[in-house]
């Protein structure tokens, strides 16, 4: 069963119940009195740091919802001096018992789903669906690695061989790997890169991003008291520039996990080409210029409601969300119409309300960069409609999604991450030209198509690359074991998180061959 589909995912919240509606207010308050103090974790230890910083929440900035200090050069030092020691003894205990700890793990998160939900909402302001989804994909990454550690890295797998040999392959963790993660899935991505280190038998160095340490250290915090030995896990926050840079830089590591923008992921891969010694390993996964293509034949209904889940659900803040929709000539009137008239239907306020659709964007810089976007927009193109946060704007970093038409299909050359969606009309023979544009940027994340004639679908996904192609649905929220993701190109190595694969780039391969 390599594909895990024996696995079931934990149950999630309906808040479109009543009763569920009542309990989701509750677990919006768990926790909402406390501060939570945040820094390095080495050791179990919650160490000092340097210069702790207030965490502000973004759905209020006055709101205090923490502290965090910086790991310092010596606590990276420390925790990577006790992973070296603790590494060997996990790798040697084999995927079974590794798979124990990590769905000890699973069963841990998924205890503590509500108080998670309240977190995320606060520190990133996630909304309570959002904030479901993550804590359930957080708990599927913890079990189906378990699953991948219990069937791939149990022991010698037997090959061919003359009469007289015996041949064997075996996979073996590499040593510590660093973890860098993103504040989009400052739970779900951040738990999933751990765990898939873990279980191929690594001891990890975890560098949260800098917007979201607290659920971090309320993750490292679940891993140890699930059972896994604290010297294999370590809490390093800090800025990119200072601890990301110094735990990729250091002797002690075999490989790095980032997710996060390509800037950054270019910074790394040279830092690691720099180094004398081993090669390392290097499982990227960035960003992504992601369209959808809608052609005369596809469900108006269905186009709007898949759109706007995609471009404007979660303050469009996935990889994976849309930023550009192609629409024919023929139907962009109706099509724009209707979605437009959607996007004024949507609540836009305080994530932990389960009405809302669209809470704040992370932080004052997030804000600035869209700010300053949707005025070229209204410079160079046109915005067909807008929304306006009204009161909520003076109190966190609320953005009011964006619907804009742009003159030309290759307008947009990067991702914009937040709720705005791109509409360019196409003539019917402009399709190809089109497609091959979007394939020259080089991205390769996500696709969408929307028709109902397979070789509509074909046509497109031939000609633009993407690691997940989604038709006739929306382009977020892949299940793990389900929708494999990551993409190509400029858009990450793989392999791709959630899949079968997953493992291997965390491994090293050790062939056996015996005569008798
Ligand atoms: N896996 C997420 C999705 O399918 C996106 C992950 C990301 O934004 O990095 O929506």
């Amino acid at each position: 069963d390599l594909y895990g589909a024996t696995r079931a995912n934990p149950p999630g919240r309906d808040y479109s119940r009543d009763s569920e509606r009542a309990a989701a207010a509750r677990t919006a308050q768990v926790g909402a009195a406390d501060t939570i103090a945040a820094g390095p974790i080495v050791g179990g230890q919650l160490l000092a740091g340097t210069g702790p910083q207030p965490v502000h929440s973004p759905v209020d900035r006055s709101r205090l919802i923490g502290t965090v200090a910086e790991a310092t050069p010596a606590d990276i030092d420390r925790a990577a001096t006790l992973a070296r020691a603790a590494q060997p003894r996990w790798d040697a205990a084999g995927g079974v018992a590794r798979g124990r700890v990590l769905r000890a793990m699973g069963d841990a998160l998924e205890g503590a789903m509500d108080p998670l939900i309240a977190l995320l909402s606060r520190e990133a302001g996630k909304t309570l669906n959002d904030g479901v989804a993550e804590v359930r994909e957080a708990v599927d990454f913890c079990r189906y690695y378990a699953h991948l550690a219990e069937t791939q890295f149990n022991g010698l797998q037997p090959l061919p061989g003359p009469v007289g040999e015996t041949n064997h392959l075996e996979l073996r963790g590499r040593g510590t790997f660093v973890c860098i993660s993103p504040w989009n899935f400052p739970l779900a991505i951040f738990t999933g890169q751990i765990a898939a280190a873990l279980a191929a038998g690594n001891a990890v160095l975890a560098k949260p991003a800098e917007q979201t340490p607290l659920v971090a250290a309320e993750a490292v915090r679940l891993f140890h008291a699930a059972g896994l030995d604290p010297d294999l896990l370590a809490l390093l926050p800090g800025d990119g520039a200072t601890v990301g840079a110094a735990l990729v830089a250091h002797p002690g590591i075999a490989g790095v996990a980032f997710t996060g923008g390509t800037d950054t992921a270019w910074g790394i891969n040279r830092s690691l080409a720099e180094r004398r010694g081993p090669i390392l390993p290097f499982i990227a996964e960035t960003g992504g210029l992601n369209a959808m293509f809608v052609d005369t034949t596809a469900l108006k209904e269905q186009v709007v409601d898949d759109v706007i889940v995609s471009a404007i659900g979660s303050a469009g803040q996935r990889c994976s969300a849309l930023r550009l929709l192609f629409v024919p000539e023929e139907s962009a009137d109706e099509l724009i119409a209707t979605l437009t008239g959607a996007l004024d239907t949507l609540v836009i306020g305080d994530p932990a309300d389960a009405a809302t659709d669209v809470g704040p964007v992370i932080d004052a810089d997030a804000l600035a960069m869209l700010e300053a976007h949707r005025a070229r927009l209204e410079r160079e193109a046109m915005v067909l409609a807008r929304r306006d946060p009204g009161v909520w704007s003076d109190r966190g970093y609320f953005f009011g999604p964006v619907i804009a038409e742009v003159p030309r299909a290759d307008f947009l050359a990067q991702e914009v991450f937040g709720p705005i969606l791109h509409i360019y009309r196409y003539k019917a023979d402009e399709l190809e030209g089109i497609a091959r544009q979007l394939a020259d940027t080089g991205y390769g994340l996500t696709l969408g198509i929307h028709s109902r004639i397979e070789g509509f679908a074909n046509r497109v996904r031939a000609l633009v690359p993407a690691g997940n192609v989604y038709v006739n649905r929306s382009i977020i929220g892949a299940v793990v074991g389900v929708q494999p993701f990551g993409g190509e190109g400029l858009s990450g190595t793989g392999p791709k998180a959630g899949g079968p694969h997953a493992l291997l780039r965390y491994s090293v391969e050790r062939a056996v061959s015996v005569n008798i």
